[in-house]
């Protein structure tokens, strides 16, 4: 069976979805696809943090901002590293986006914007995170698209996997081979193509493959980096795969060992420091009350395995406010079943489970309590409710993690894939992470993503798709 439309959206995600509402509104017949038997794609597990300048929600609030701040400041936080077209074309047209998300139903809490989210801080509020996290964007986009597809303007189909680009006899991108949930292959045409089917964080192979590393993340299941796949096999690049930066803390979930997420509170400002961190060597090597996500994010990946132990004892267990956002049985089930989870008996014990040198660790924990006792800690720490001396030991392996794609597909500043000789190819798009998150520089700046995606998705439809 053969399939034409004008506009072919592969992903039905942050970046489809507002891409094929208003290419449809533009007159385009459009057909969206996804491999997912639901649209959301990784707006199903995101925060959902979305940061804009100049919007109404900061007007309201009498909060001056405009894009260039926006600009300046994000230069600042990823120290010049930025892709500053693609910074400018997401910045200069966030607020709108926000504001066109508010208009089909969006709403924020009240104390929205914000000048932080999980990230390192903004001097502006700018950041909107809705309360029930990236699930609430869902039914909003998808009531606007299910209008397009009732006025039959934009085809639907899920379960649909992209498999290859077709590439035409004078080069141009005329289609692409999908497969349905029968397993049957069929060729789907299109005057225009987007890629806006996400990042590689769920791909184990292109994690070795641009970053040498193991995948600790916590992603969607769909984020395989299939688009990155095809479009490498037709020439296009991958770049900015170098400014990634990861997320400090995280730990694997016993329920799901492939997810890392953060699941204790570790950072001060959300709870203070009573236990310390050393890393695989048994070393402190920072300050635990360090307020700077950035520098925290940074730390972690010049450990060893870009991973560390939490370690605490059992006064510390039982006095100190909650480390975990699991309930007791959960906790109780990690410290009995899996590895990065240990309780021992004496030091020497520990470190045996965590395969941390015993001189190393007793060494350390030694000179945190006798700094502490004098308050005078090396790292020049304030916060030492409790010296580490009582049985039974605790140490929790904390990971450098991911929930982003920062290498991705090089394109234009109207969203076409570039090829290694920086020519466009024709008919061919790319939005969202497709681009990979590495163009808002080496840095997380709050609420690019989302931002971002949604916008690049917008403009795709508003503006640059032609068919
Ligand atoms: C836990 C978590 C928290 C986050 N929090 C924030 C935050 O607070 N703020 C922020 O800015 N960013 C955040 N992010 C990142 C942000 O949510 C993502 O970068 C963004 O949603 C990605 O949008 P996208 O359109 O590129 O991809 P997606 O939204 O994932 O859409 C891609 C779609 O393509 C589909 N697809 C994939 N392969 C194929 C194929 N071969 N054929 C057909 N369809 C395919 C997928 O099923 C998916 O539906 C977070 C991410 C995670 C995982």
């Amino acid at each position: 069976m053969e399939n034409k439309c004008d506009v072919l959206i592969v992903g039905a995600g942050t970046t489809g979805i507002p891409a094929a509402i208003f290419a449809s509104e533009r007159g385009a017949n459009v057909t969206l696809i996804d491999s997912a038997e639901k649209v959301g794609g990784t707006l199903h597990l995101s925060s959902g943090s979305l940061s804009a300048a100049g919007s109404s929600l900061q007007n309201k609030k009498g909060i001056e901002d405009n894009p260039k701040k926006h600009l300046d400041e994000s230069t600042y936080i990823n120290h010049g590293t930025g892709d500053i077209e693609k910074l400018k074309l997401w910045q200069e047209n966030s607020a709108d986006t926000l504001d066109w998300l508010l208009s089909i139903g969006l709403e924020y809490p009240e104390n929205q914007p914000v000048s932080a989210a999980g990230h390192e801080p903004y001097k502006i509020a700018r950041i909107t995170t809705p309360a029930g996290g990236g699930k609430t964007y869902i039914p909003i986009l998808e009531s606007a698209l299910m209008e397009k597809v009732n006025e039959r303007k934009c085809k639907l189909r899920l379960n649909t996997r992209m498999k290859n680009l077709i590439n035409g006899p004078d080069g141009a991108i005329e289609g692409v081979v999908v497969v349905d949930e029968s397993g049957s292959e069929q060729n789907i045409y299109a005057k225009s193509i987007l890629l806006a089917c996400g990042g590689y964080s769920n791909s184990d192979e292109l994690w070795q493959e641009y970053h040498s590393r193991p995948k600790r993340v916590y992603t969607y299941k769909h984020s395989n980096g299939d688009g990155i796949k095809a479009a490498l096999k037709l020439g296009a690049k991958v770049d900015r795969k170098d400014n990634l930066i990861t997320t400090f803390g995280g730990t694997v979930d016993i329920d799901n060992v492939d997810d890392y997420w953060i699941h204790t509170l570790t950072f001060p400002a959300i709870r203070k420091p009573w236990e310390i961190f050393v890393n695989n060597d048994g070393k402190r090597f920072f300050n635990e009350e360090e307020l700077s996500q950035d520098f925290r994010e940074r730390t972690i990946m010049n450990q060893p395995d870009w991973s560390c132990w939490l370690i605490y004892d059992d006064t510390i267990n039982r006095e100190s406010p909650s480390l975990f956002r699991w309930d007791d049985d959960k906790i109780d089930r990690a410290f009995k079943s899996h590895p990065d989870y240990c309780k021992a008996e004496t030091l020497d014990e520990l470190s045996k489970k965590c395969n941390i040198p015993f001189d190393n660790l007793s060494t350390t924990i030694n000179q945190y309590n006798l700094g502490r006792n004098v308050n005078s800690d090396a790292w020049g720490r304030q916060h030492m409710p409790l010296p580490i001396e009582n049985k039974p030991f605790y140490a929790i392996k904390h990971y450098a993690i991911s929930v982003v794609s920062f290498g991705g597909i090089v394109c234009d500043n109207n969203l076409k894939v570039l090829d290694k000789n920086n020519k466009p190819f024709k008919n061919l798009y790319a939005g969202g992470e497709m681009l990979g998150m590495g163009i808002w520089g080496n840095a997380y700046l709050g609420g690019s993503s989302v931002g971002g995606c949604l916008t690049m998705g917008r403009l795709l439809g508003q503006k640059f798709l032609n068919w």
